[in-house]
């Protein structure tokens, strides 16, 4: 392990660095990640932002967008990027599962590898850990690594400052949910004094839909919403065939699983969908319902309590029959 001052000494000098992200990146994943990006960069370092797969459009207005590199498009210059590296800075994730492919170059390289992270039951494959699980965003953590850590937040330019804003507001689903402390909100306030414009980075990101996604929620949630009363919960599932004939794409799906939680009374949400190679499934909850136990014991996934997700290789129709099967375990905490 890494001590911070070797890494403080480290960051003094020009370093080659990659930043990376959990494949198919959220607003966290891409804020943390170009937020650090914005920062590093004033300081001379050599910063790539490599992320695994694609990510949704309406992330694509945060300052440093047009430098990042999608490793699935740009196979070879990835692995140089990643095979040449110094350092490597892993957000919003703790597993090398989580980055695909890119896991297994990333494993090999001999960089050191940072992660600032606040998923649960971090794998061991970093040098240094900056790891916090009562965080409501990686951003948050970026924030104070390099406050508190870097003692360099003169360096949180309106870049920096617009991208962990827009990570710590999609995280904090707006501000609402239980994590977003005092402090989360005095975070956002230094943000938005160092240039972070709330109204605009809120439009951007929440007001920013085609009308064919909102045609496909219309559709999600008058055909495919099922309410199990009994076990106070609600699934939303959709197959290949939906997403084909409505043209989604990457983003289109986010966020549809909390209008099933936003149902009175309801304590855990699902939404699962038939992808070409696999079913996945997004798992929201209230309160100390352990979505995530349901994720990692089931679905080959994790995550947090109240949000987590997880994946199949068997049919749509076996997985919803599964999941439901599961439900009578869980009786005693969803109806209490
Ligand atoms: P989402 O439902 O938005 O895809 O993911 C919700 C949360 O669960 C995120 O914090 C995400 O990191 C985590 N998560 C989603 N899918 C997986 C998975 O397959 N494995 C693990 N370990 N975590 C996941
Ligand atoms: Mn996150």
């Amino acid at each position: 392990m890494l001590d911070i001052a070797t890494l403080v000494e480290l960051l003094a000098k020009p370093q080659k660095i990659v930043i990376t992200t959990h494949h198919k990146p959220d607003g966290d994943a891409m804020g943390s990640s170009l937020g650090l990006y914005n920062y590093l960069i004033q300081l001379g370092h050599h910063a790539k932002v490599i992320t695994p797969t694609d990510y949704p459009d309406n992330l694509s207005w945060m300052p440093g967008n047009s430098e990042v590199i999608i490793y699935t498009e740009n196979l070879e210059q990835s692995a140089q990027l990643i095979a040449d590296a110094d350092l490597i800075f892993c957000l919003d994730f703790n597993a090398l599962s989580r980055i695909n492919n890119m896991g297994i170059l990333v494993g090999e390289s001999t960089a050191l590898k940072v992660m600032i992270d606040h998923h649960l039951e971090p794998a061991d494959f970093d040098d240094f850990r900056y790891w916090d699980i009562n965080a409501c965003a990686t951003a948050q953590l970026v924030y104070k690594f390099i406050v508190d850590e870097l003692h360099n937040g003169k360096l949180i330019n309106k870049d920096v400052a617009s991208c962990l804003y827009a990570g710590i507001m999609t995280d904090s689903a707006s501000f609402s949910l239980p994590n977003t402390t005092a402090e989360v909100h005095r975070i956002v306030a230094a943000l938005i004094d160092a240039g972070a414009q709330s109204y605009q980075i809120h439009q951007l990101v929440f007001n920013n839909s085609t009308e064919g996604r909102l045609r496909f929620l219309g559709m999600c949630l008058s055909e495919k919403l099922e309410v199990l009363n009994d076990y106070n919960t609600a699934l939303i599932t959709v197959s290949k065939q939906d997403l084909e004939k409505y043209n989604v794409i990457t983003g289109d799906t986010e966020g549809i699983v909390n209008y099933a939680l936003s149902i009175t009374g309801i304590r855990l949400a699902a939404f699962i969908v038939e992808r070409t190679d696999m079913v996945k499934l997004s798992l929201r909850s209230r309160g100390e319902f352990p979505a995530n136990e349901i994720c990692k014991k089931y679905f080959n996934g994790g995550g947090h309590r109240n949000a987590a997700g997880g994946m199949s290789t068997s049919s749509l129709e076996e997985v919803v029959n599964q999941f439901k099967s599961i439900l009578p375990e869980y009786k005693k905490l969803l109806i209490q």
